[in-house]
């Protein structure tokens, strides 16, 4: 029995085939059935082309159908089919600059790029592997399809492909991949960032990425990825970190930006384009870190920092400096045992402020606050309103 995630995609299959085409599962969704391991989205090929889809199916939206990719919805729900195709004239080393639609499966497998993502799978269950994807499987190889000089050439993000595999897989490069991964890794000057840190992160959230760091480092590919070029033996380092099996793709930026040490740790992030919440969350918690490994934490810092943050700073600390005993959970249960954990808790409020003190609104009553705030974090007052006003009597203070 097929998992039931192709099981509900059986009738679109069905639907094509009953117009005289062919359709399989292909590419992640089949590699992740084989490896038995739980599966994102099922991708579809067909030998039908748009046009034609959009015949066999009322309700359909163009993805990209420069690329034959259409986007299908059946009986509620979408599936991403692609016409069979073929991938002609690449220049400057990245995506091909026309697709040619073609009939025949195998066409199209061979223009995928590894061979554990060549394999198609039918609505039975039959597999078609021409190019022995099963095997390399079994093997935990990862192989490109065809010549791997010329696979590498045409689309040189490939290459970072390959890494993300090794870090989610813990497959190995085959040989003559390797080599030729190595032959080439300058050519990835030629993919946008963007492309780059997706992959990247990845590799970052994948669980060998011990594997896949130390060759992006001996294969010279970190030399074009953004700001790493000068800091071989950082990112070495970093892979050498017993524990970074355990941390998340967030927590593996701060890391990045803590070994590293860059100057500007902003202009690191934005070099990568991450979204600007996560330029300001990474660039915030290697503050927090900073002052975690001077000082170690205290109630006010663990309030400065957040549940979240906190979290992620004890993770990388433990990680660089190799702890033997995770302190993870008593930083939540301090963090837990705090008496406030934001402003908004406090149990007095600017107009509080104005009627004990008979004064107008103004910049006093924000730094009164803060004050406060400070008193209850440290426990030298309760929040109590009450009690804050007795508080900021005896300092004189209204
Ligand atoms: P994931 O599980 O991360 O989605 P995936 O293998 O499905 O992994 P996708 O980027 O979704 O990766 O691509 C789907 C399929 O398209 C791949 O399995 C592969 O067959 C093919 N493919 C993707 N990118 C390339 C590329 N740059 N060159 C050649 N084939 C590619
Ligand atoms: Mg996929």
């Amino acid at each position: 029995m097929l998992p039931s995630i192709f099981q509900e995609a059986v009738p679109v299959l069905k639907k094509i085939e009953r117009a005289g085409f062919e359709a399989y599962f292909v590419g992640g969704s089949v590699r992740d059935y084989l490896l038995n391991k739980p599966i994102n989205d099922v991708d579809i090929a067909t030998s039908a082309y748009p046009q034609e889809l959009k015949e066999i199916f009322p309700k359909t939206i163009d993805l990209g159908i420069e690329h034959g990719t259409i986007l299908v919805i059946d009986d509620g729900r979408e599936y991403e089919i692609t016409t069979f195709r073929t991938e002609s004239t690449y220049a400057d080393f990245r995506r091909p600059d026309k697709v040619e639609f073609i009939r025949s499966l195998e066409g199209d497998l061979e223009r995928r790029d590894f061979t554990m993502n060549s394999i198609a799978m039918d609505g039975r269950g039959r597999i078609f592997d021409p190019f022995n994807g099963r095997e390399d499987i079994h093997n935990g190889m990862i192989r490109t399809v065809g010549s791997p000089d010329l696979r590498f050439t045409e689309d040189a993000l490939r290459m970072m492909r390959g890494v993300r595999f090794v870090s989610q897989l813990g497959f190995k490069i085959e040989s003559g991949t390797l080599n030729a991964l190595k032959e080439h890794s300058k050519l990835l000057k030629h993919i946008a960032v963007e492309r780059k840190t997706m992959e990247f992160e990845k590799i970052a959230g994948g669980k060998w990425k011990r594997k896949a760091l130390t060759l992006l480092v001996r294969t010279n590919l970190y030399t074009e990825l953004p700001h790493f070029t000068q800091h071989k033996d950082a990112l070495q380092q970093v892979a050498d970190l017993p524990q970074l099996e355990g941390i998340n793709k967030d927590q593996v930026w701060l890391l990045l930006l803590a070994c590293i040490g860059d100057p500007d740790p902003q202009g690191f992030l934005k070099g990568w384009r991450l979204p600007t919440k996560t330029v300001r969350d990474r660039s915030n918690e290697l503050e927090i870190l900073q002052l975690r490994r001077k000082s170690g934490w205290s109630k006010p810092l663990l309030y400065r920092a957040g549940l979240e943050a906190a979290i992620n700073v004890e993770k990388v600390y433990e990680c660089i400096e190799s702890t033997p005993v995770s302190s993870v959970e008593a930083v939540k249960e301090e963090y837990h045992s705090l008496a406030i954990t934001s402003r908004q808790q406090l149990d007095v409020t600017g107009n509080d402020l104005m009627t004990w003190a008979n004064k107008k609104g103004g910049p006093w009553m924000k730094e009164l606050l803060a004050e406060i705030e400070s008193a209850i974090i440290t426990g030298t007052i309760n929040n109590d309103k009450e009690a804050i006003r007795r508080w900021l009597q005896t300092c004189n203070r209204l």
